[in-house]
């Protein structure tokens, strides 16, 4: 392959210092909006650099955890002012990689920062309880300590919200880390370190090193001295990441797929409802864990629901995310390209219907990019393939049910459980809607995809290793408790 040298070639952070794979090779990270324009080039690494970030990491880690949480949580604030200050250029190298468009990148940038600051502060915050003894002569509580080396994994698309939703609250609490992210993104997150960097993090407690998932991922699955791994991505690889984490007794944690259902009934506030659907389904292409790709719609309003929704999908804009008036960027890559359309073809040749979308789109200014219509589907049957696999794309399933009592088990039969939203006005439907959807998000009139940063996130079923990240609930994963006796 040859290089273009006018373009930047981003290297691995290892031990505070920018460095080459001894491989000798790179890659091209290629933008999805004109898959001629090469972003960056990234390290194609070998376990060589990873085991001496692991090494730095190790070395590192015994006098990180020796600072105060306070102290710790100093440099997450300077690196969410470097981050903020970066807003503009980071969220413009997220749009050009993955494609999302430019206000969702700022989105997802200016959440990165609030997420740095939200972790800063828990460096302050108690991390333990008093449990009265029954030796009235002693003291007995509870404290916390880091897992050491943390490994994170993550996957491209949320390439900064989910490196910084891991590593700082993995930082805060005392561990060092070793991130690879997704290659298709690693630009975007060398950004990410760049800021630490610049916020003064000392040598070897962040690294990060970029390769294959086969490679580096699993290296650092396999690693001795990786005492957690935590990991965002697809099910196939989080399974087996899992294992291994297991086999070697790391602790892990996976967040991976979703079906996510929306539940529109007879007493629902239909515009509303159909506002929800059409962000939740189609913004970032529909590529969010969260995104909403089935729609159970009752009897007696689907019609009504179905033509609006059609209409408000036929007004959306696609194109370059970094364009004014772009409403939905291009697919993120090939291979997601590729898989979308392949489903589109599925649908049909099961019986689905058509009702708008389903083409690539050709000709300029789309010929160079990965861009699909958004599409809607009705007719669809809980069996069929659209109703069943994460598709990871702007797919919507529309399926006309009687009750509520069918939407309900409808959207229960799937091998998922991340998120799900219901949009009714009937108090009783809410509450079945609560205790009954197997989700680890329900939310009620309000769309499917939207986390907020200070509550659990994670998923039921198949979504998760039943861990849950962010929030107070991110203590459990990146730290150990240790319970204390005094006599
Ligand atoms: P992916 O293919 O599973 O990749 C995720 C990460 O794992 C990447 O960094 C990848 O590296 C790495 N990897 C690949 N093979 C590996 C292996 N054998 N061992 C260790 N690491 C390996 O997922 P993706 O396509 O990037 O992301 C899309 C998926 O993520 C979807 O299924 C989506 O639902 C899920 N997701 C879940 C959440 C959530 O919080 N629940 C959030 C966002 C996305 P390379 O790609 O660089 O090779
Ligand atoms: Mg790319």
């Amino acid at each position: 392959m040859t290089v273009d040298t006018q373009i930047t070639t981003y290297k691995n952070f290892i031990n505070g210092t920018w460095v080459e794979s001894s491989s000798g090779k790179v890659e091209p990270s290629f933008n999805p909006a004109n898959k001629t324009e090469v972003v960056g080039y990234v390290q194609l690494s070998t376990l060589e650099e990873l085991d001496q970030a692991v090494k730095a990491a190790k070395v590192a880690q015994q006098a990180w955890k020796k600072l105060s949480g306070a102290e710790r949580g100093a440099f997450l604030h300077k690196a969410a002012d470097v981050l903020e200050k970066r807003m503009e250029e980071v969220a413009t190298f997220m749009t050009k990689e993955m494609g999302k468009t430019l206000p969702e990148a700022k989105g997802e940038t200016a959440r990165g920062v609030a997420i740095l600051r939200y972790f800063a502060g828990e460096g302050m915050r108690k991390v333990g309880d008093v449990i009265p003894s029954t030796d009235s002569n002693a003291l007995m509580f509870t404290n916390r300590v880091p897992l050491g080396v943390v490994g994170v994994i993550t996957p491209w698309n949320f390439p900064v919200a989910i490196p910084i939703w891991k590593m700082a609250p993995a930082l805060v609490y005392g561990n060092s880390v070793v991130i690879k992210p997704a290659q298709e993104t690693a630009v975007t997150c060398a950004k990410v370190i760049e800021c630490f960097e610049e916020a003064g993090i000392p040598a070897g407690v962040l690294n990060m090193v970029t390769g294959s998932g086969s490679v580096i991922g699993q290296g650092l699955v396999d690693h001795e001295d990786i005492n957690g791994i935590t990991f965002t991505g697809s099910n196939d690889v989080g399974k087996r990441i899992g294992q291994g984490a297991l086999a070697r007794g790391a602790k892990y944690q996976l967040e991976m797929g979703g079906k996510n259902p929306v539940i529109v009934t007879k007493d629902a506030d239909i515009d509303l409802a159909v506002e929800a659907t059409i962000s939740g389904a189609f913004r970032s292409t529909g590529q969010k864990c969260t995104a909403t790709s089935r729609v159970i719609v009752e009897r007696g309003v689907y019609e009504t629901f179905k033509q609006k929704l059609v209409q408000k999908t036929n007004e959306i804009t696609v194109g370059n995310g970094l364009e004014d008036g772009i409403w939905m960027g291009p697919c993120a890559n090939e291979n997601q390209f590729k898989t979308v359309l392949s489903y589109i073809e599925t649908a049909k040749e099961e019986g689905a219907t058509l009702l708008a979308g389903g083409n690539k789109l050709e000709g300029p200014p789309f010929k160079e990019g990965y861009f699909v219509e958004p599409t809607i589907f009705e007719n669809v049957t809980s069996n069929m393939t659209i109703a069943q696999e994460e598709i990871f794309g702007p797919v919507i399933a529309l399926i006309e049910v009687d009750s509520f009592k069918e939407a309900l088990e409808i959207a229960n039969d799937v091998k998922f459980g991340l998120s799900a939203s219901i949009f009714t006005s009937n108090i009783g439907e809410m509450l079945s809607f609560i205790n009954e959807m197997e989700a680890g998000l329900v939310r009620i009139n309000s769309e499917s995809a939207g986390v907020e940063l200070q509550a659990p996130f994670g998923g039921m079923k198949q979504s998760s290793s039943h861990s849950r990240e962010q929030g107070e609930a991110a203590k459990e994963f990146f730290t150990a408790i240790k319970t204390v006796f005094i006599k």
